[in-house]
């Protein structure tokens, strides 16, 4: 019989020639399942989605219970959905009053190609503003922001009148003008090896924003929802972006993005044409209930005070003059070799002994770190063991 590997390499598409190709039976808590009986501590939480682990009951109870009401009924906007209005509701009373209205999507790149559209038509603008090594997403608005020139070479020509600022650096901030609409940035740049920006850059840019008229648009698609050991990220950097754009981490493993804004910025869909943006499946009412519980599940289990700990030991038990850097915020990290093969072999080493990291579009010489909140101290002991060892082995 031919096994699903073959299938998967024959008959779905391949994003690259050399994947991981490692096949999933099950995924539970921090851990994730083989067909023979394998298990990997998943220090990769599905690409910054898993923050709460994998199928936790509290998700599972909320998904059985929306199945048990209705799925799919209608487009975005139209119908009075609870569990869409509520999650909205209860996301807007833990954020600043400057945030009024949310806008759910299926997505993260949605989330931005909706944010691009609103700047532009409330600014009357038609410039984006992004960084260097920037990553926001992979249809071709998003894609536009890409701050590598290879892939926007590739799939050109994407949108025009985009222009680059270099992230956390305050000189390049005069490239913000009166003509532009908005600045796109990562509120810590996630592919290009977790760059955390300055207290200084960050209020700069907010002022030179307030200062131009630009909107700023934080993408916290990778950093949103505790992370970082804080909600948000922006929270860390003492000033609030006009638009914010969560995905990833708050569906809680469900696809769900958002970008929310004040009301006046978002009204700008509703006329001049009406239904200025639509999507059939964008807040999904599974979604959204999986969404709720997830949400409950950090506060009720304090999941951010335990960061900052988590977050120590890693650093202690990761110490060595052979790791270049450990950069991050909260358990968004980056662990810096000096190579990619480096990268290969200890990623290869963990796997094969039960630990599933990774690397970074645009950083591949660094091995990312972004395990579940709910990680044990137990479970950073073993996965720190074993990267230790891939590291005195191949560096
Ligand atoms: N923005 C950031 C910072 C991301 O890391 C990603 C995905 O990795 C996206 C946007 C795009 O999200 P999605 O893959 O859900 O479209």
């Amino acid at each position: 019989m031919i096994s699903n590997r073959e299938l998967f390499l024959k008959n779905t598409a391949q994003t690259s020639s050399s994947p991981r190709l490692f096949e999933i039976e099950k995924a539970e808590g921090v851990y994730l399942y083989g067909p023979n009986g394998e298990s990997y501590i998943d220090l990769v939480s599905g690409f910054n989605v898993s923050n709460i682990g994998h199928r936790h009951p509290k998700v599972i109870e909320a998904i059985q219970q929306q199945l048990e009401k209705y799925l799919h009924v209608t487009v975005y906007g139209e119908f009075v959905q609870a569990p869409q209005v509520q999650f909205a509701t209860e996301l807007l009373a833990l954020l600043p009053d400057s945030f009024q209205s949310v806008y759910f999507t299926n997505s993260g790149a949605e989330a931005v190609e909706g944010s691009m559209k609103i700047a532009k038509k409330f600014t009357g603008r038609k410039e984006i503003i992004a960084a260097e090594k920037a990553y926001h997403g992979s249809t071709q608005g998003a894609l536009s922001l890409i701050g590598n020139e290879a892939y926007r070479d590739a799939y050109g020509p994407l949108l025009p009148s985009i222009q680059f600022i270099r992230f956390n650096d305050i000189s390049s901030l005069e490239n913000i003008t009166t003509a532009t609409a908005a600045v796109v940035l990562e509120a810590i740049q996630g592919e290009a090896g977790v760059r955390v920006p300055t207290l200084a850059f960050m209020k700069a840019l907010r002022e030179r924003c307030d200062n131009t008229g630009a909107l700023l648009i934080f993408d916290e698609i990778q950093t949103g929802f505790g992370r970082t050991g804080k909600l948000f990220a922006f929270e860390h950097f003492e000033i609030v972006p006009d638009i914010l754009m969560l995905a990833k981490g708050i569906g809680g493993g469900m696809p769900l993005g958002a970008f929310i804004a004040r009301k006046e910025i978002m009204d700008v869909i509703k006329e001049n044409p009406m239904l200025g943006h639509i999507t059939t499946f964008g807040g999904h009412p599974v979604s959204c209930a999986a969404a709720r519980a997830s949400l409950k599940v950090i506060q009720q289990e304090q999941l951010l005070a335990s960061v900052d700990g988590k977050v120590a030991l890693f650093r202690e038990l990761l110490h060595t003059p052979k790791i270049k850097e450990i950069r991050g915020l909260g358990l968004m990290m980056c662990l810096q070799l000096d190579s990619f093969d480096q990268v290969y072999a200890v990623s290869s080493y963990c796997a094969e002994n039960g630990v599933m990291i990774d690397w970074y579009l645009h950083c591949e010489t660094a091995l990312r770190i972004a395990p579940p909140l709910t990680i044990s101290e137990e479970e950073i002991r073993i996965a720190c063991k074993i990267i230790r060892e891939g590291i005195e082995k191949f560096c």
